[in-house]
């Protein structure tokens, strides 16, 4: 019979229980077993809700304390040296130092799963290190399920996936460590295997993306290896095609595999022609667990029929896509959202829901499930038909966007010289990256005035007098190009999809981004427009405190789309288009207004990149494309910024010069300058200010730091277009430690100039 299944549920808890609880405990407000205890309790709940809704097989392992890829770590015990020392008497504590750091060990590194917006741990690997089973944790939890008589199928990452996503300290390629870490993968899974689980999940989603050859192989290996002994295993690729690798999943000794249907729809036909003539199962991803709307049941369910009329019943799982991890997980939460809006979406909760429908829907008939059907049925209707998803008035605009619109009127070697003559800034021309410290007060003044308790003038004229005190601070230091502080943003995208048509935003539709940090992104659900200027007038007041340019703060188009939930019923290119219009308004708004250079932050310009090197020309592209629209409309006197951190840039390079920005300010300082090569290998043609101060750090660099930085990037940038300033914004910061690094940075320019 074919069943429901589930691939990860949520962890975080829908009041964001264990945020809270991780805090308390990091802080020393609560014991350990109580940190334990609430995620039990969370544990439990969660398995309840799957077992409630239906759901067949329902994942246990999928729970972190802290990120899945630094359990898995631990489980095999690869955790780096520098805390291998730490007191191994509290395996927990060294856990959370390996994720937040220590003051003597540096925390592991985080990035980017894949290219969702969650942040996972990096193992570190070094040649020849060696593995063992050191901590039971899916084993416990297998059991602890079965304990409150719930079955689950277990969830590990794969040895092959799992290598790729670390990073070897020596010169070699982590996939040589296989046959290290396969023996800890055979105990693991054979002590499942005597504990009852008749089946494992094996994520490995490293299948969706481009594999070297070693890593091929590699993947046959695991498998050869760990099959015959582990209970049957369900296979699992998300995020994208199997592709290229299609024959090589196919052909794995496994008894089921996963595939992505939302992401790769296309690939429906080429799997059920691998898999026809053999015996494996397929678990078809078929509801989006990556986005909030609401499926489309009818068309989703031709699909099962057509798995169904292959493969027959037996053969069949309905699944999401990938795990729910990157949803939010209770749609009931929602009560202030319109309710018309409402009715298009689905959280986590209300996707098991579809999986079920579904699944019902084909054991039993259409009409077991009729309900589920007419409600999907009738929210795409009124999604579809709905006015205040389409402005004709914007289509309109789009349409009519021609070439001249996406290129400044003079190249930039022109535009340069306009420019140094207008702004006469001096030789390695100081700034920041925008926001200055939101101070506690900061943020208690903007929840006041959102429970309204204080009234809107109160909270703008207190905003002024920060903004009044931050200019003139910034005067003080001896800046060059000041910034306004963004005192009056929350958030560099929230702000600026509440000023836009075609956003909503949830009050608990909070996503894991990592550890303990979720985030609530807003929701594109329409065509986007601008009804009135959004920065102009914090932009302008700033100007009149000062005679020096005050640089006007946008975020771009690819990032505010980047990091919400887009809209799935266009191209994100089309609705990218339509953000960058409504930035390219706010930068003539700002231009007329007298602000004269203005900054378009992209630092997610470099996550949208699509996991298959073959779709990134096609990406960049439009990317660029809606930068340029965004920024091209103004005069060439108008100096534009960008700004990227967290990226790298070498394989990019073409994309970033084409951009045209003025002047770009990167995240550079971590890497001591390593990032920066890059722009010097490519001669890369404008201005450009690498970070000489690493603003996650509380730690204030000396001028002679900054001094080395900045004479390591003369290596590569010429001195007429380096700029000066901070590797990213300074919100998290306090005022007593910016007003000394840039104190630093300012007697750095100096001592350069100096020199010259
Ligand atoms: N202008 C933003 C700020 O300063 C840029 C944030 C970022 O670098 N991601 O906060
Ligand atoms: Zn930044």
């Amino acid at each position: 019979m074919t069943v429901s299944a589930n691939l990860g549920f949520p962890r975080i808890g829908v009041r964001r229980e264990l945020k809270n609880s991780l805090e308390a405990y990091w802080k020393g407000d609560t014991s350990k077993a109580d940190l334990l205890a609430a995620a039990r309790q969370l544990r439990a709940r969660h398995w309840k809700l799957q077992k409630e809704a239906g759901i067949d097989i329902i994942p246990s392992g999928d729970f972190s304390l802290y990120d899945h890829v630094l359990d898995m770590a631990f489980t095999l015990g690869a955790i780096p040296e520098r805390f291998a020392n730490l007191d191994k008497s509290d395996p927990l504590d060294v856990y959370f130092a390996c994720a937040r750091g220590t003051d003597t060990a540096p925390a592991m590194e985080m990035t980017k799963w894949f290219d969702t917006n969650y942040h996972y741990i990096v193992p570190e690997f070094t040649r020849g290190q060696s593995f063992a089973l050191s901590s039971s944790r899916v084993i416990d939890e297998f059991r602890e399920a079965q304990s409150i008589g719930i079955k689950t199928r277990p969830v590990l990452i794969g040895p092959v996936t799992f290598l790729s996503l670390g990073k070897a300290k020596d010169d070699f390629e982590p996939v040589e460590l296989l046959e290290a870490i396969l023996p800890v993968y055979a105990e693991i899974l054979s002590t499942l295997k005597a504990n009852g689980a008749d089946c494992v999940q094996i994520d490995d989603p490293v299948l969706a993306c481009d594999l070297g050859e070693s890593q091929k192989v590699a993947l046959k290996r695991a498998y050869d290896v760990l099959a015959p002994i582990a209970p049957k295993i369900m296979l699992t690729s998300y995020f994208g095609a199997l592709g290229d690798n299609l024959e090589l999943a196919a052909n794995l000794p496994v008894e089921g595999l996963h595939v992505d249907l939302v992401r790769a729809p296309d690939q429906l036909e080429p799997v059920l022609e691998a898999l026809v003539s053999g015996t494996k199962s397929l678990s078809l991803g078929l509801i989006d667990g990556r986005n909030i709307w609401r499926a489309d049941l009818e068309n989703k369910f031709a699909i099962v029929r057509r798995a169904w009329d292959l493969l027959g019943p037996d053969r069949l799982q309905i699944a999401p896509s990938c795990s729910l991890l990157h949803s939010p997980i209770d749609l009931e939460y929602e009560v202030a959202l319109d309710p018309e809006l409402r009715s298009w979406l689905a959280f986590a909760k209300q996707k098991l829901d579809e999986v079920q429908a579904l699944t019902v829907a084909i054991q039993r008939g259409e009409g077991a499930a009729r309900e589920a059907f007419s409600a999907s049925k009738q929210a795409l209707a009124s999604r579809r038909s709905c006015p205040k998803t389409s402005n004709r008035a914007v289509r309109n605009r789009i349409a009519a966007v021609d070439q001249h619109a996406l290129a400044r009127k003079h190249p930039y070697a022109e535009r340069a010289v306009i420019q140094q003559d207008h702004f006469g800034l001096p030789a390695f021309p100081t700034t920041t990256i925008g926001s200055y410290p939101q101070t506690k007060d900061i943020r208690q003044a903007r929840a006041a005035f959102k429970r309204g308790d204080i009234n809107e003038e109160t909270y703008l004229t207190f905003l002024r007098v920060r903004t009044q005190e931050c200019v003139a601070i910034q005067q003080q230091i001896g800046l060059d190009v000041l910034v306004h502080g963004e005192f009056e943003r929350n958030d560099m995208v929230e702000y600026f999809g509440e000023q836009l048509e075609g956003f909503a935003f949830t009050k608990n539709g909070w996503v894991q981004s990592y550890g303990s940090r979720c985030v609530k992104p807003p929701v594109i659900y329409g065509d986007v427009s601008r009804p009135n200027p959004m920065t102009v007038e914090w932009s302008a007041y700033a100007q009149s405190l000062t005679e020096k340019p005050m640089k006007g703060m946008l975020t771009g188009p690819v990032t505010i789309l980047q990091w919400s939930f887009a809209r799935d019923d266009q191209p994100r290119a089309e609705t990218c288009r339509q953000i960058a219009l409504a930035i390219r308004d706010e930068v003539l708004d700002l231009e007329r207004a007298g602000i004269g250079m203005i900054q378009i932050d992209e630092p997610a310009l470099r996550e949208g990149l699509p996991l298959r090197k073959v779709e990134w020309e096609d990406y960049l592209a439009w990317a660029v494309d809606c930068f340029r629209l965004s920024a091209s409309g103004v005069e060439d006197r108008t100096q534009i910024h960008t700004h990227m951190c967290y990226a790298e840039f070498n394989d990019i390079m073409d994309a970033i010069a084409a951009l045209d920005a003025d002047v770009i300010s990167i995240e550079t300082s971590r890497s001591d300058m390593e990032l920066l090569e890059a722009f010097g290998t490519f001669n890369y043609p404008n201005a450009i200010g690498p970070g000489v101060w690493d603003i996650h750090s509380p730690r204030v660099p000396s001028s002679a730091d900054m001094v080395a930085l900045l004479q390591k990037a003369l290596e590569t940038m010429p001195a007429d277009r380096l700029w000066i300033n901070p590797d990213c914004g300074l919100k998290t910061r306090d005022w007593p430690e910016t007003k000394a690094a840039l104190g630093q940075l300012i007697s750095a320019a100096e001592k350069l100039r100096a020199t010259r």
